[in-house]
């Protein structure tokens, strides 16, 4: 393998090595992007199901990598996970989204006041001190706690449910929202599931993509809603794709909608474009 781009690291060919050596590649480029700037922040917006209004966009990491291209998370997150290097990444996400609401509160267009969801893996969940490092990066940023949600796997909560519920509770005095991500895939007992403070069940796009095709998906959709409400919960669908979808989720009573029918997750100034100059 040859030396490439900025010579920080050997370009490697398909069929050089074995996979335990790829992944430490891989974890040593993003080492490496981390300081130097290669990750993106994407935000997908989420409208409310009533009215169709943006209430609120998902912060999506993406890796700007220097030979492969744009990178999905599905390409790094698992080994960043794994490695533990996730916290620092969850941390940088963090710390861009909130900014990035603080800007668009400034500029005043139609992005002003939305919230902001990020994503919290397992292994962020579990670090002493999380919920002071959310207060403090709110506090710096000038955000309200209130503007920002942090969305959770069922799988990372009922991995550990004793030590999340403690963290929640933390999270939750902070007051930022709290969302059960991928709602559905997991196995929530409800004895843990009701003891968290939890605002948010987000119903995982697997459910959505059955809805207008099986009676199973719809009936499981329609309990994930009722499920949500009985616990004082919205719920939000996600990878809403079709206007069939979308008029299958309003009727079963589904407060907010996210996905691909609406918009993809873009950079910040694709989403809302700054006005030009003179404009505002
Ligand atoms: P997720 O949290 O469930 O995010 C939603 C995923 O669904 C995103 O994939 C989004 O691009 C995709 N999506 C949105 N609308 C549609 C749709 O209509 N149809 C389909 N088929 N897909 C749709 P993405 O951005 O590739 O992210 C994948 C996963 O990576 C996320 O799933 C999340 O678990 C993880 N992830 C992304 N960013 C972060 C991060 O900053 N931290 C952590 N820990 N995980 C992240
Ligand atoms: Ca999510
Ligand atoms: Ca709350
Ligand atoms: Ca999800």
């Amino acid at each position: 393998a040859k030396a490439q781009g900025r010579g920080r690291w050997a370009a490697h060919q398909p069929g050089d090595s074995d996979p335990a050596t790829d992944r430490l590649t891989l974890l040593e480029q993003l080492r490496v992007a981390l300081r130097d700037g290669e990750l993106r922040v994407h935000y997908q917006p989420r409208v409310h199901a009533a009215t169709g209004r943006t209430a609120g966009v998902e912060a999506l990491v993406r890796w700007q990598h220097p030979t492969r291209g744009l990178l999905p998370p599905s390409a790094f997150i698992d080994a960043a996970e794994d490695s533990g290097l996730i916290r620092e990444l969850g941390a940088w996400v963090l710390q861009e989204a909130v900014e990035q609401v603080v800007r668009w509160d400034r500029a005043g267009g139609d992005a002003a006041g939305l919230h902001v969801s990020v994503n919290l893996s397992a292994r962020q969940l579990a670090e002493t001190g999380l919920a002071d490092r959310v207060a403090g990066v709110l506090a710096r940023a000038g955000l309200p706690a209130a503007r920002l949600v942090l969305e959770i796997t069922e799988t990372a909560l009922m991995s550990s449910p004793e030590l999340a519920l403690r963290t929640l509770e933390q999270l939750g005095a902070v007051g930022v929202d709290l969302a059960v991500d991928d709602f559905g895939t997991g196995y929530s007992s409800f004895t843990y599931l009701k003891q968290f403070p939890v605002d948010e069940l987000k119903i995982d796009r697997s459910f959505v993509a059955g809805l207008t095709t099986g009676v199973g998906d719809r009936a499981i959709v329609a309990s994930c809603v009722h499920l949500a409400h009985a616990m004082g919960m919205i719920a939000v669908a996600e990878g809403v794709e079709t206007a069939e979808q979308r008029d299958a989720l309003v009727e079963l009573g589904c407060d907010q909608l996210q996905g691909y029918l609406f918009d993809r997750p873009q950079p910040a100034d694709v989403l809302f474009p700054p006005l030009p100059v003179g404009v505002a």
